[in-house]
């Protein structure tokens, strides 16, 4: 969207949150966003109820397409959108928008908000990377949950137990797959699947302190699996091996280089697969985190 459009629209108003500009002309709220590179670099949008015949917009936006105001548009029950051809500028977004809002008052359409059908007090919120088209109950909802969640203190020794539980439970994914010689990132992913399963049973918040103490339940659990598979692996080749006797061989067993150096190959293997396999869902869950620590939703002054 070039810079000309942009100060336009900002002398009207409009405030920017992330790639769009949320602002109100007459009694309509709009939302217009930059889609650079695409052939329609302007998404005029906003969401809409027309009472009685929604074919008068209908209507309106066809002929908008034929004289070339718009290149194309969708209409959805309550959602609108307008795509305006790279041509467009300031002058022509401005006329736009105010012949658009002199035939909705015509039309007696409404502004409804985006979550329920409620069409008073309708106006935009923002959490600070999008903006929203909010009802006030809608709004007073969202602040309340938000207000909730920061209040609530977090119980991180339940979450630990609950993460260790979920992961020693997806370890047998894990260690099945190994005893029958097999490394799969489904089995690493099935261990932090798992862990995280767990921690959220419990409600455990997601912060990064929370995180952090799934990921390490996580990686205790692949060792912990990847032992156990060690004694497995071992049980074939010593039918009967009792598990205390390879519990108390193990410090023996791990100072011994030739042995160590027959089992890195197969552990670094695992290793790497449950990388792979866990890399995903650590990186969501600390971006949760990340969002949830700063999360707001506040009334915008347009
Ligand atoms: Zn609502």
């Amino acid at each position: 969207m070039n810079a000309e459009i942009v100060t336009a629209i900002e002398n009207m108003g409009f405030i920017r949150t992330g790639a769009s500009w949320a602002g109100r002309v007459g009694k309509y709220y709009w939302r217009v966003t930059d889609a650079s590179g695409n052939e329609t670099p302007i998404v005029v949008s906003t969401s809409l109820q027309v009472p009685a015949d929604q074919n008068g917009l209908q209507g309106l936006l066809g002929s908008l397409k034929e004289e070339g105001k718009i290149a194309h548009f969708t209409l959805e029950e309550t959602a609108a959108y307008l795509f305006l051809g790279p041509a467009s500028d300031g002058q022509s977004v401005r006329d736009l928008l105010s012949r658009v809002t002199e035939s909705l008052e015509s039309m007696h359409a409404a502004n409804v908000c985006e979550r329920c059908d409620e069409t008073s007090f309708v106006g935009f919120y923002t959490d600070g990377t999008n903006a929203h088209l909010l009802c006030q109950k809608c709004y007073q909802a969202d602040e309340a949950r938000i207000a909730e969640g920061k209040r609530k203190p977090n119980n991180y020794v339940l979450g630990y137990i609950a993460s260790l539980v979920g992961a020693l439970i997806g370890s047998i994914a894990w260690i099945a797959l190994g005893a029958i010689g097999f490394y799969a990132s489904i089995a690493g992913y099935a261990i932090a699947f798992c862990a995280f399963k767990g921690y959220g049973l419990v409600d455990g918040k997601k912060t990064v302190v929370g995180i952090s103490l799934t990921i390490f339940n996580v990686v205790f659990a692949l060792f912990f699996a990847e032992y156990v598979g060690l004694y497995i692996s071992l049980l074939k080749e010593y039918p009967g091996l009792e598990i205390m006797t390879f519990v108390l061989a193990t410090p023996a067993l791990f100072s011994d280089m030739e042995f160590l150096r027959a089992i890195l190959p197969s552990l670094g293997l695992g290793l790497l697969f449950a990388v792979l396999g866990t890399y995903g869902i650590v990186k969501n869950y600390l971006l949760l985190a990340k969002t949830a620590a700063h999360e707001k939703i506040e009334k915008m002054p347009v």
